[in-house]
């Protein structure tokens, strides 16, 4: 799992934002948060007047670091950091998943926070953005002991937390039975019954349907869009994805049903090859026994480093920050990609990448999807109605769709990439809600 991790440390950080870094974190290397600081630079010329609000966007609003102790399977106490950051309320309460990961710090988690702020303004959701997340590997420890983890730190924030206050979700790690043990907690505390405390609930429990593939429809949605405008053909298109969890699964079956091929895929385990395209239900059941695609019969083992230069028409990172970097960009050979992951692009590669003449669909649009469908299921529990699988389909593909023509126009008038655009029309959108709400007091 390591291995995403290592690409990102001092290779992607060479350029600095000019903006001040907090106290807290390393000047000299403030990880994905810098990223985040060196991608609101550049969007600073085209805010206007709007750009004296600027400096919201660069300090997130709350933070809150606690101590999460749990009695381990044999007896022994352990003790986990947990995050939850509230980077802009401005638009709406909080929105944002939770992460279980052995390498997640408070930079990326208050990175991640603020491309939430960015992502539910693209696509128009009447939220901010907030995320969480504990430091610790759950492939290390029991069902039950994660189960503990998860209950102590939902108690642990549930006063910083709330249904019309800041909603979690799930993230890498996390998954529908996660946030089932964090509503009932949560509910336990309240002495009431809260579905709205969480989205990406079981369907028992609250749950909407379609959430589980919603990030990765979203993925096909706008990339099959972005294919179309590129004059790309889906029927045979070259399909290379990295992770194959939730996202990169779901969308690597719904590109392969749309007529394309999946030639080549990465994930913590390894990287696996078929120019002919591979089986992806044959895959995602050799994932479910086996936790990843090593050691999958019929299809050519390739290195990792080897992954990233075969040739495709589409390549999909949907796995962790800081991938795409200057060391590995140079050597992409694809035509358009697609973020299902948050931040898999550091911004020195985003420049190499526009000077090949790639197509990048950013992150904050590519992967809205599953938060569009966390607010659909929020929607329905707050009014105990739910709706059907084909109206949650039907409209999030409108508001893919929308939000996707809307950014190709933005990126047309000010010729500049879509994801330019979307922080464009973003940080438009939340600095426009900061100055009417105006400073208090
Ligand atoms: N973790 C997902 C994201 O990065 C969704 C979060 C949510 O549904 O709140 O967008």
């Amino acid at each position: 799992d390591n291995c995403f991790y290592k690409n990102y440390n001092g290779v992607s950080m060479t350029q600095q934002s000019n903006s001040y870094i907090p106290s807290y974190l390393n000047a000299e290397d403030p990880g994905p948060w810098g990223i985040f600081l060196q991608q609101v630079d550049r969007v600073e010329p085209y805010l206007g007047e709007l750009g004296k609000w600027v400096g919201t966007l660069k300090h997130p609003e709350k933070i809150l670091v606690v101590d999460v102790p749990v009695r381990l399977d044999d007896g022994s106490i352990a003790h986990f950091e947990g995050y939850r950051v509230q980077h802009s309320l401005n638009c709406g309460p909080g929105k944002g998943g939770i992460r279980y990961h052995q390498d997640v710090t408070l930079s990326e988690v208050m990175a991640l926070s603020a491309w939430m702020s960015i992502k539910t303004a693209v696509v128009g959701l009447p939220y901010g953005g907030a995320k969480g997340g504990i430091r610790f590997n759950p492939r290390d420890y029991s069902k039950s002991e994660v189960e503990r983890i998860t209950r102590r730190y939902i108690n642990e924030i549930s006063d910083f937390i709330g249904v019309e206050k800041d909603i979690p979700g799930p993230d890498v790690n996390t998954n529908a039975q996660t946030m089932a043990w964090m509503m009932d907690t949560y509910s336990m505390n309240a002495g009431k019954d809260c579905p709205g405390i969480v989205t990406g609930k079981p369907i028992a429990i609250g749950g909407s349907l379609g959430r589980v593939e919603a990030t990765g429809r979203g993925v096909f949605i706008v990339g099959a869009a972005a294919a179309q405008d590129a004059g790309l053909d889906l029927c045979g298109a070259r399909i290379c994805i990295q992770g194959f969890g939730n996202v990169g699964s779901t969308a690597a079956r719904l590109f392969t049903e749309a007529g394309a091929r999946v030639i080549a895929v990465q994930d913590h385990t390894g990287s696996v090859y078929n120019p002919d395209g591979l089986q992806i239900d044959a895959l995602i059941e050799h994932v479910a026994a086996h936790g990843g695609v090593a050691g999958k019969p019929n299809v050519q083992n390739i290195s990792n480093d080897e992954f990233w230069e075969v040739q495709s028409d589409i390549l999909i990172p949907a796995a962790l920050e800081g991938q795409i970097h200057q060391g590995n960009a140079g050597r992409i050979r694809t035509r358009i990609i697609v973020e299902g992951a948050n931040g898999p692009t550091t911004p020195e590669a985003d420049d190499i990448l526009a000077n090949s003449g790639i197509i990048i669909v950013p992150d904050v649009l590519a992967n809205a999807g599953g938060v569009t469908v966390s607010y659909f299921e929020w929607v329905q529990n707050s009014a105990n109605f739910y709706w059907s699988e084909e109206e949650i389909n039907q409209r999030l593909e409108t508001i893919m769709d929308n939000a996707y023509k809307t950014l190709s126009a933005t990126a047309s008038e000010h010729r500049v990439t879509l994801r330019t655009a979307a922080f464009i029309t973003a940080c438009t959108r939340i600095l426009q809600v900061r100055e009417l709400r105006g400073l208090y007091p």
